[in-house]
């Protein structure tokens, strides 16, 4: 008998050339995004201010896939197709009869998935003309990923970074600078919004919520610039589903069916770009895996949050659309997975989750950090504080296997390594980091400011 497998790669040629669209196979479409003064359902011209018509169209599709387009491919073939690893060293550590599958998204430039969306976002603005994007990053990820993106066509970048992670983690700002960005932290003194709240609190923290604001801002005060969105929006989770392409063709080339996928979500990106092509083969009854979101215990909008609609973005600029969240304005305890902290959830997600075609969880940091250090130590790759989550998840259900025997196939998405996020591990290593509860008032507070919208 040959050695079970350690990883499965794709030749280039093996590359899917088309995203997935799963709208069009659910039961029901998503609720649309409305405009917040009339509170019709916002059209493409609402949104031409903020992206390019290729990217609004794609938001609104209706095609079950749409082709990849060849100055996209081209770049994605830097790092793309990305591996697919079996994790036998953390079996044989857990001692499960389950088998662990992760997708490797941390072989992009910047280091995690995003570069899947913010190629593509460049590139449709770029073939309208389009000179400079703004974008706001909370953890840094997307700001870099963007940074890298619009240098592959010639275009400008300005990225509001939030102030607490402008502070401590000055290299990434420095990888945006590198790739040709300019930094601001958020709040800042470059919009009204920003100095509004710096008057009230210098040192103020910021949020991936203020921050949008500011881009968002910026981008509407200044015809050849447009903003990017890294995650929650449809065509944003469209780009992501390379991943669970990539993924079916290389566990199929296993003859491996996975019983249970999870994926980390703090606005849905990763999670839908795994999942949504295994939902496809679910809905049309080729195989049964139960899908799962992991979110952390301090920020669980699908959990703990309400489904109705609310803003993207703290001062209340964008179209408002229905998710789970937690108050527009609900500012998030600092856990260290900054990418996570985000008041809402993908409506796209959240739809699905009310459909009951997905599950969700919550998990602390602590329980992530440990399942991290297990991963690292036998499996190599030190994750980003996100998709630790994820494996914490992938472990939960492994040590569940043991216990009952059974032999499941589980999958998840390593969406990013945490080589920039190294004072997270000091904190567990050194004893410092705690597990943060929910504040419930905090997000009663919030909730109360949330608009009331009937439907
Ligand atoms: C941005 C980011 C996340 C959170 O965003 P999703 O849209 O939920 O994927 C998770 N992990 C990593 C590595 C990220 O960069």
């Amino acid at each position: 008998m040959s050695e079970p497998v350690t990883k499965v790669l794709l030749s280039e040629d093996e590359m899917p050339t088309q995203w997935y669209n799963v709208i069009p196979d659910l039961p029901s479409p998503p609720p649309p995004a409305l405009h917040p003064g009339t509170l019709q359902p916002a059209g493409p011209d609402d949104f031409a201010p903020l992206f390019p018509m290729a990217l609004i169209m794609q938001e609104v599709s209706q095609d079950r896939y749409v082709d990849i387009p060849g100055g996209v491919i081209d770049v994605y073939r830097l790092w793309r197709p990305s591996p697919l690893f079996r994790a036998r060293r953390l079996e044989q550590l857990l001692d499960t009869p389950a088998r662990i599958y992760y997708k490797y998204e941390g072989v992009s430039p910047s280091g995690s998935h995003k570069t899947n969306t913010s190629v593509p976002q460049a590139y449709y603005n770029h073939q309208e003309g389009i000179t400079k994007l703004t974008t706001e990053t909370g953890a840094g990820q997307w700001g870099t990923a963007l940074a890298f993106a619009t240098a592959q066509y010639g275009m400008e970048c300005e990225v509001w970074q939030v102030a607490a992670s402008y502070r401590s983690k000055p290299y990434r700002r420095t990888m945006m600078q590198v790739w040709g960005a300019t930094v601001h932290p958020s709040p800042s003194e470059v919009t009204e919004y920003g100095r509004s709240l710096l008057a009230q609190n210098p040192d103020h923290p910021g949020s991936l919520g203020i921050a949008i604001s500011e881009a968002v801002a910026m981008a509407v005060a200044d015809p050849n610039t447009r903003y990017a969105l890294g995650s929650v929006l449809n065509h944003v989770l469209m780009h992501q589903t390379i991943i669970g392409e990539e993924a079916l063709l290389q566990l199929g080339k296993l003859g491996e069916v996975p019983d249970v996928l999870v994926g980390c979500t703090g606005g849905g990106s990763n999670f839908g770009g795994l999942a949504f092509p295994f939902l496809r083969e679910k809905l049309a009854g080729t195989m049964n895996p139960t899908i799962r979101c992991v979110e952390p215990a301090a920020c669980p909008s699908l959990t703990k949050g309400e489904y109705r609609y609310d803003f993207g973005d703290t001062a209340g600029m964008t179209p408002l659309m229905k998710m789970h969240t937690l108050g527009h304005d609900f500012i998030p305890d600092p856990i260290h997975a900054g990418g996570l902290r985000y008041h809402g959830m993908s409506p796209l997600v959240s739809h699905i989750y009310e459909l009951g075609l997905c599950e969700a969880i919550a998990i602390p940091q602590r329980e992530c950090f440990a399942a991290a250090l297990q991963f690292a130590r036998t499996q190599g790759i030190v994750p980003a504080p996100e998709p630790t989550h994820a494996i914490a998840a992938a472990v939960r259900e492994a040590l569940a296997c043991k216990e009952s025997g059974e032999e499941k196939v589980i999958l998840t998405a390593l969406c990013g390594h945490g080589h920039l996020d190294l004072a997270a591990y000091e904190a567990y290593l050194s004893g410092t980091m705690v597990d943060l509860d929910l504040s419930e008032e905090a997000v009663a507070d919030a909730m109360s400011r949330v608009p009331v919208i009937a439907g």
